[in-house]
């Protein structure tokens, strides 16, 4: 009873409620953790994505509805990023995943297009049809760097794709 107790407890310390996704102090816990134990020819990539214009969602749909879409997202999220992918809420409206052992940036390229399909694809929400896109930075490891720097460009890489106009995948020099 205990023990099924803690591991409950465990669970919801480590899980965001509303995206089934980790919550932001695991997935840069875990980043932590793979990025110290890295082989040497072994690459991992991490992406963030965030939710087009979702203050306008929010106020089109009301809060519950900004929620609804979130909560898709995280299950379209961890259907379409592949079991060996680790997936996270990084903040708000803000999503990260972190693909392990890329072996190319064509391969790469094919699974973070996979997952922006699947995120933007409309969904329903009481009667009415939602098509909620996003932008995605993307960024690939980079020999000497901690997990904060590559994050650091998936964001940079991000922004530019907002500036670019959403809606579409930006991948960091
Ligand atoms: P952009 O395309 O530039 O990303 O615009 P945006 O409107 O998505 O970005 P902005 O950062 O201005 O707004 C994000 C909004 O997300 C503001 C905040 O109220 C909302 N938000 C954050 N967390 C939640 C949440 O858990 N549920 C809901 N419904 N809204 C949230
Ligand atoms: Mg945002
Ligand atoms: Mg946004």
């Amino acid at each position: 009873m205990m023990e099924e107790m803690q591991t409950q407890l465990l669970h919801q310390s480590r899980i965001d409620s509303l995206t089934g996704l980790l919550n932001r102090r695991s997935i840069l816990d875990e980043l932590d953790e793979l990025v110290a134990s890295l082989s040497p020819n072994e690459l991992i990539a991490t992406a963030l994505i965030d939710i087009d214009h979702f203050k306008t969602i929010n106020d089109t749909l009301g809060h519950q509805g900004g929620d609804y879409v979130l909560e898709q997202y995280g299950q379209r999220l961890r259907q379409s990023a592949g079991s060996t992918a680790i997936c996270g809420r990084y903040g708000g409206e803000e999503l990260i995943v972190v693909f392990m052992s890329v072996s190319s940036t064509e391969e790469l390229l094919t699974q973070i297009t996979k997952v922006h399909e699947c995120l933007r694809e409309p969904m329903i929400y009481g009667m009415s049809e939602v098509v909620a896109t996003c932008s995605v930075g993307l960024a690939v490891i980079l020999p000497g760097d901690t997990a904060s720097k590559l994050i650091g460009r998936a964001d940079r890489a991000l922004y530019r794709g907002k500036k670019r106009g959403r809606n579409c995948i930006v991948v960091a020099d």
